[in-house]
């Protein structure tokens, strides 16, 4: 712009032509990226936001502007990505690796994904239940003949509980209702009593959990048996977890569960400079970045760049963590 500036002193054009000129050029260079996150309640949106924040914050630098708008969650935001509608977005592991491998088409109708990247994971993900106390609801098997909340289309969580379902020979008709609300709205639902049970693939803790058992008497429900020893035996994506006891109001012990990774994905789409300042914008503020949310306490860089990611890496991640020596 400098250059620019001067060339055009030496021409003698207008002040204000000048003014109009450099304008136009500061606009042409900024760069305008946008994050999927999921819905507002959730772990994804911080994460979202929070990456956001970092990158912003550098903004005089490298004219890259990032926002990260509430999404649907994880296949809504694979689909965005694979379309072109998003940069870059929040995603469940078992949703990276269908949607790169083309193993889901009932999620994703354009077939494999073969541009698509993984940038880095993030927080572990719990498949996690949640029951009213009153409900009697015990084991996942109880969840039989119940008002349940399967979640809303274009979750990650949606997808991983119909998997699950399938895996028990369930169909949506086992239930007594099966409401599709969206993650944020499904505390209320469940403390109004108008379902008895929700089920959320999530971080923890997460705003939505908190509010289902600190505004009603409600419980955390194991989730265990032959069938998701199988699920987890037979997926890379899929390992055993926990719900760490006395997280939440009503639950002091731990629960046994399954559960998937939050990972960032990208794709060839997205050049390679604006992943690299993206990425750089994490990692040099690394300690920051863990203090946006206590599900990102735990993180280590070392396990961020290879666990949970099916997709190839992207070539502005894989520089910086070269740069980095990470890889
Ligand atoms: N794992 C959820 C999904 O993909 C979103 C969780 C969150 O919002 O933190 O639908």
């Amino acid at each position: 712009m400098k250059s620019k500036f001067l060339k055009s002193a030496v021409l003698g054009l207008s002040t204000a032509a000048l003014l109009a000129g450099a304008a136009a050029t500061a606009q042409a260079e900024q760069k305008f990226v946008t994050i999927g996150t999921g819905g507002q309640t959730g772990v994804y949106y911080v994460v979202g936001q929070s990456i956001c924040k970092l990158v912003n914050r550098g903004q005089k630098d490298h004219e890259i502007k990032c926002t990260a708008p509430s999404t649907g969650g994880s296949v809504a935001n694979l689909n965005a990505i694979a379309n072109g509608e998003q940069d870059m977005g929040v995603a469940q592991s078992d949703w990276q690796y269908h949607a790169y491998n083309g193993t889901a088409p009932d999620k994703f109708p354009n077939g494999a994904n073969k541009e698509l990247r993984a940038v880095f994971s993030v927080h572990p993900e719990p498949f996690t239940v949640v029951a009213r106390k009153d409900s009697g609801i015990k084991t996942f098997a109880d969840l039989k003949g119940k008002r349940v909340n399967v979640g809303n289309p274009g979750s990650g969580a949606r997808g991983t509980m119909e998997v699950v379902m399938e895996k028990l020979g369930w169909s949506m008709s086992d239930f007594k209702l099966a409401a599709e609300l969206k993650s944020a709205e499904q505390a209320a639902a469940l403390c109004d009593n108008k379902i008895d049970a929700i089920v959320f693939t999530v971080g923890h803790p997460s705003g939505t959990i908190k509010e289902a058992t600190t505004s009603c008497e409600s419980v955390i429900v194991p989730v265990t048996g032959p069938e998701i020893d199988a699920l987890v035996n037979d997926n890379a994506y899929y390992a055993k977890a926990t719900v760490v006891g006395g997280t939440y109001d009503g639950t002091a012990e731990d629960v046994e569960t399954f559960g998937v990774g939050a990972t960032f994905v990208s794709s060839t789409k997205a050049d390679e400079e604006t992943i690299y300042q993206v990425v750089k914008a994490v990692f040099d503020n690394f300690d920051r970045f863990k203090r946006l949310h206590p599900a990102f306490a735990n993180l280590k860089e070392e396990n961020m760049i290879k666990n949970n990611l099916s997709a190839p890496l992207h070539p502005g991640a894989e520089r910086y963590y070269k740069e980095r020596g990470w890889m």
